[in-house]
């Protein structure tokens, strides 16, 4: 703090500072040293009168008119507001004045020197009683020892001697006087400012304590907020990576555990049999073969690398596919280790293998659809070519009797071959819808083998061809209990193909026991199979030679049909082939042996070539409903080979009525489909009135299932339409096989 030398005065804003506080602190010391300085003043008058009665008047008006008054003022004033704004000048005033007054006796009396120390006494109080600063007391009291020598010199009469001589006690009095005052001033300006200084000091140190103090607290409550959302975030954490399915661990720069979720603890120990824990090395505890590749793995992550791989593990519980991302963990600008996220994605895989699998399976049956309906338009066109064409022809007037016949048999054929396919067709829908029901009774599978044996013979000879067959049960042994007509249709089937596939050489076929099983075979010297078709082929609608297609006729539809046969009895089938070489065809069938000797004539008879039971039956009464015209022909054309009376309804109601008017019916050839009334429901009532007649049922359908409902509502068998000839003149034989003693009866 720098102060000015001779004001002693501070810069601005701490000398105020001072002074209001050195005005508070001479406050008291002011008004106790006017009071004392007055009654002083007062009390010496006493001795004015004592001593100089000729100018105690004088010296009493100066003393209790002039200067104890403005003592006293000034006393009074010192409890005023304004007081602190003119102190130190009345102090000033009172000084001059107190002194001027002294002055003016000493002048009148210099002879006594009670006033010169009076004037002592004033210049004393002055510097250091009444508290005026140095400044002031130095300049009043100057004025004072002026206004006493201009007094000395112009007015006293006394000898100057005296006065100069005197004047040199003042003048030391007012030097000694000024540095006490000043030193005295300096003193208190210097503690002031210590103080100030301290109290600054105190207060800046008081400052900064609740500034720390606040600061530590603000630090601690970040510090515990902090740490509040650290432990939210952890237990968040926490929870999420312990309750994912998925297989979560990070590992440190020397490729050890830093952190595991249960899950892949868990697991790992299923798969490698080692239990994970911080702090263990992942590369030592993975399986040798391993090693390498996840060390390389983690490498790339600490190379601050990220990435995604699929792996397939094998867990010990079949292979499992994971997917695992790596993350390399950076602290401060540098990777100090990895993170791994594995997701077990066995399921996906899979899905996607399967996917593209169905979506090769769905080309692939594409491709199928449009082989097959080019194939099946074929097919198709072929025998409508035929039926429609030589019909065609057939009208021509001059054709010869020879002409005609063979037309017809062209047309006849053509027939028979789409039937075959509409059959095909009929069967394989019944099998996908699960329509297809086994009908078992005892079947004589030797006899099945002759009676395809001789079906097929001519055609086979006809292409020189050697055929055989053979089979390796004794008759009563090969009666099984089976579903006859589907065996005939499979051997059949298998028959046929190989006939349609083999030009030269030979065919032959039968079965052998094996175990519970009879095992079939159909071995041919065909073209052979491929051994990448030897498994499709038995599929709908494939052929072994798709691009080949139009090369045999066929639907695709036989083997697989027979497959579904053969399966729904239990068995299977399967083909051993060599391309140029030949194919054999197995299937097996359960061996279920029939009771013995149940085996009636009737079965006996199936398959008997038919033109031979006209012979035994004949000169039956039949009644053919039907509504349908030509179909009504055919019947009745096959109706008239045991026949002699026929009669024809062509609704329900109308045969009903037939009935009823001609109870001696042997036979009805009921149609199912009649506008009114059914078959069925004719039957019915046919019933109530006899038991005796015998009624086949024909439907168009060929559903499984008509048969029971046409047995059920009464009829005796059921034949499918078409209705051909033989296949009608079969059932009429299995039905009135044994009652020829009753039409002969009549007869007699
Ligand atoms: P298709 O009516 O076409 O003969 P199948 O289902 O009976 O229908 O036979 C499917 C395919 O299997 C045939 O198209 C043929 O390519 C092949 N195939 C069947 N049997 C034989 C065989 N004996 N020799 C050679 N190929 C055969």
């Amino acid at each position: 703090m720098i102060y000015n030398r001779i004001t002693l005065a501070f810069p601005e804003k701490e000398e105020k500072l001072f002074l209001d506080k050195y005005f508070l602190d001479s406050l008291l010391q002011v008004r106790v040293s006017f009071i004392i300085v007055s009654f002083l003043y007062g009390v010496f008058g006493y001795l004015d009168s004592l001593m100089f009665p000729e100018y105690a008047s004088l010296f009493h008006v100066i003393r209790y008119l002039f200067v104890v008054p403005v003592l006293l003022s000034v006393f009074f004033l010192s409890f005023t507001r304004a007081f602190r704004k003119i102190w130190q000048l009345l102090l000033f005033l009172s000084l001059i004045i107190g002194g001027s007054g002294i002055s003016i006796m000493i002048m009148h009396v210099p002879e006594n020197y009670a006033y010169y120390a009076g004037m002592m006494l004033i210049f004393s109080a002055g510097y250091f009683f009444i508290r005026l600063r140095f400044l002031l007391s130095s300049i009043a009291g100057w004025i004072v020892l002026l206004v006493y020598n201009l007094g000395a010199i112009f007015y006293a009469d006394s000898p100057a001697i005296t006065l100069v001589n005197t004047n040199f006690f003042f003048i030391s009095a007012n030097v000694i006087g000024m540095f006490a005052a000043y030193s005295i001033e300096y003193s208190a300006r210097r503690n002031f400012f210590l103080n100030y200084q301290l109290d600054n000091e105190k207060l800046l140190v008081e400052y900064s304590n609740k500034n720390l103090e606040k600061t530590v607290e603000e630090r601690t409550n970040e510090l515990l907020l902090a740490k509040e959302a650290a432990e939210t975030i952890n237990a968040n954490v926490t929870a999420i990576i312990e309750g994912t399915q998925n297989n979560i661990w990070a590992f440190n720069k020397n490729f050890e555990i830093l952190y595991i979720n249960h899950v892949f603890q868990r697991e790992f120990e299923k798969t490698f049999g080692v239990l994970l824990s911080p702090g263990i090395s992942l590369i030592g505890s993975l399986p040798e073969s391993m090693r390498p590749l996840w060390k390389s793995r983690y490498e790339r992550v600490l190379n601050n690398e990220q990435f995604t791989v699929e792996d397939a593990i094998d867990s010990g519980n079949g292979i499992v596919f994971i997917e695992v991302s790596f993350n390399p963990i950076v602290k401060k600008g540098e990777v100090v280790g990895g993170s791994c996220f594995g997701e077990d994605i066995t399921d996906r895989k899979l899905s996607e293998i399967k996917l593209k699998k169905a979506l090769e399976l769905a080309e692939e049956s594409d491709r199928l659809k449009s082989a097959f309906l080019a194939n099946m338009s074929h097919e198709i066109r072929t025998p409508m070519n035929g039926i429609l064409g030589f019909s065609e022809l057939l009208k021509n007037p001059g054709l010869t009797g020879d002409q005609q016949q063979e037309y017809i048999s062209i047309i006849e054929k053509s027939g028979t071959r789409m039937l075959n396919i509409i059959n095909d067709i009929v069967d394989i829908s019944k099998i996908e819808a699960g329509l297809m029901k086994l009908d078992l009774k005892e079947s004589n599978i030797n006899e099945h083998i002759e009676y395809i044996y001789a079906f097929f013979k001519p055609e086979v000879e006809a292409k020189g061809i050697k055929f055989t067959y053979r089979y390796s049960l004794p008759a009563k042994e090969s009666v099984i209990y089976s579903d006859r007509e589907k065996i005939y249709a499979i051997l059949t089937n298998l028959v046929k193909n190989a006939i349609k596939y083999t030009e030269e050489g030979a065919i032959e076929f039968g079965y052998l026991k094996k175990g519970d099983f009879l095992e079939f075979y159909v071995k041919d010297t065909g073209i052979g199979i491929p051994e990448n078709r030897q498994e499709a082929i038995f599929e709908r609608f494939i052929q072994a030679d798709i691009a080949d297609k139009m090369a045999r006729q066929g639907a695709g539809l036989g083997l697989s049909i027979s497959k579904a046969y053969i399966e729904m009895f239990g068995g299977n089938i399967w083909v051993e082939s060599v391309e140029g070489v030949g194919s054999t065809f197995y299937f097996t069938l359960p061996y279920n042996v029939a009771r013995e000797n149940t085996l009636t004539p009737k079965d006996m008879q199936d398959y008997s070539t038919l033109p031979n039971i006209s012979n035994e039956v004949r000169g039956l009464k039949i009644l053919i409903a039907e509504d349908d015209e030509t179909s009504g022909i055919l019947l009745e054309i096959a109706a008239k080979m045991v026949g002699t009376v026929i009669l024809k309804a062509g609704t329900g109601i109308e045969a009903l009525e037939t009935y009823r008017n001609n109870p001696d019916i042997d036979l009805i050839l009921m149609d199912i489909q009649m506008p009114g009334l059914n078959g069925y429901e004719v039957t019915r009532q046919i019933r109530q009135l006899s038991t005796d007649v015998i009624i086949i049922a024909q439907t168009a359908y060929g559903l499984a299932g008509d048969r029971e409902k046409a047995i059920n509502s009464g009829c005796n068998d059921y034949i499918a339409k078409p209705v051909t000839t033989a296949k009608l003149l079969s059932i009429i034989k299995k039905q009135f096989g044994n009652s020829t003693w009753r039409i002969d009866k009549e007869k007699v």
